[in-house]
């Protein structure tokens, strides 16, 4: 039985190597022993420094959603596009679920998180109230995964070889703003650690410590806020932010594949129905996923063709092949693979596959005009259903089960 405080241990975020924190050097960082991932850091500036990067980040968003990102340039007339443009045109237009998800991922998600950097790091630094910046810290927790801004960019930037093939273009000031802003944002949400914030939070506001025993195996980190827990065996909250970490084992199995199930049912009108659809001249043609990539292949555009094969058809698969075998070989013991790498793989790949249902958004509230209109097809509902529920099948998937001990 050992005994300490459970606020002074660490379990690695990619291995899952426990480590016993402690005090290091100014504007030093420690590392993983086993995978050398950055676990916390001593900044004695971080308030400073994620405070005034949350506000130069707010600046560049509020100017990348006033302005047009891209404009397109047609018989004398222009068509511009920016991030509220695209949503209310994805909502007058009917797609409901596309456009809500839209309106969360780029536009509340990203606005909520860096409100809360700033809000977290006033309230710390200033010692207001300890009450209100733990559910802060909590919220944050929650929403800082949900963040698509950088897949969206992407999305731009292939947006972008498309429609070249058909206009003369202009990029907008807001395109320049969303590159700075999405470089900033990367930054807070990569190189600012949960972990940090969630340390000086406990230094500042002087949460007292307390020692608790347990045995070294019972030791679970909670994934939201990356406090370390003891497993009871029983379904547990975490002691700090009170989120679930366990399930009951057969409830945690049950819901990862009824999640799985609908995102693979979702899958099959994803790639059978026609993603984009195109008037030119009043002549309808339509395309699938594979259509569309095989379409940009044969314009040479090779790099493109590849991303959209790989973020839409690849990483899916992958992914649902991936959990599956979370799932099935969730009691047996196998020596040879990392069951916890390959979790950290399903988590980071998932975003990715968003890529072609912002492609088709952006050129669908772009390109409507008489002689050639771009509408969004059935498949784009369907993807974006699929990749919703791939998410939540890999979230509701209890680590427990891979426990390699
Ligand atoms: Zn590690
Ligand atoms: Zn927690």
């Amino acid at each position: 039985m050992d005994s300490y405080d459970l606020d002074s241990l660490i379990i690695c975020h990619k291995c899952h190597t426990l480590h016993h924190t402690m005090e290091i050097d100014y504007k030093s960082k420690v590392y993983c022993s086993k995978c050398k991932t950055v676990l916390y850091q001593n900044n004695p500036n971080l308030l400073n420094i994620i405070l005034s990067i949350s506000i130069s980040t707010m600046i560049l968003f509020i100017i990348s959603l006033l302005f047009p990102i891209i404009e397109i340039l047609v018989l004398g007339s222009r068509e511009s596009f920016s991030l509220p443009s695209m949503v209310l045109m994805l909502l007058e237009k009917q797609y409901y679920i596309v456009g809500f998800m839209l309106l969360f991922l780029l536009i509340i998600i990203p606005f909520l998180s860096i409100s809360l950097y700033i809000f977290i790091s006033i309230f710390i630094k200033f010692k207001i109230s300890p009450n209100i910046t733990k559910q802060l810290l909590i919220l944050l927790s929650n929403i800082k995964d949900w963040n698509m801004i950088d897949i969206f960019l992407i999305s731009i930037l292939v947006a972008l070889v498309k429609l070249l093939s058909y206009f003369e273009l202009n990029l907008g000031i807001s395109f320049y703003a969303l590159i700075l802003f999405v470089i900033f944002d990367l930054y807070l949400n990569k190189s600012i650690k949960i972990y940090d914030l969630w340390r000086v939070y406990q230094k500042n506001f002087n949460i007292k410590k307390e020692k608790k025993d347990f045995l070294e195996n019972q030791l679970v980190r909670c994934h939201k806020c990356e406090a370390v827990n003891i497993d009871t065996d029983k379904e547990i909250d975490c002691r700090r932010c009170h989120q679930r970490i366990y399930h009951s084992k057969t409830k945690s199995i049950n819901f990862t594949l009824a999640y799985l199930l609908t995102a693979m049912i979702a899958f099959i009108p994803a790639n059978f129905y026609p993603m984009l659809i195109t008037y030119k001249f009043g002549n309808r043609t339509q395309s699938t996923i594979i259509g569309g990539a095989i379409e940009m292949w044969d314009e040479g555009s090779y790099p493109i063709a590849f991303i959209i094969l790989f973020a839409s058809i690849f990483i899916p698969i992958i992914k649902f092949i991936l959990i599956l075998f979370l799932v099935i070989s969730s009691n047996k013991d196998i020596k040879k693979v990392d069951k916890q790498k390959i979790y950290y793989i399903t988590e980071i790949i998932g975003p990715l596959s968003m890529i072609d249902v912002f492609v088709v958004s952006i050129l669908s509230s772009l390109v409507h005009l008489s002689t050639l209109n771009i509408v969004a097809g059935p498949a784009a509902s369907a993807f974006a259903i699929m990749v919703f529920f791939t998410l939540l099948s890999a979230l509701s998937f209890d680590t427990r089960l891979i426990k390699h001990r």
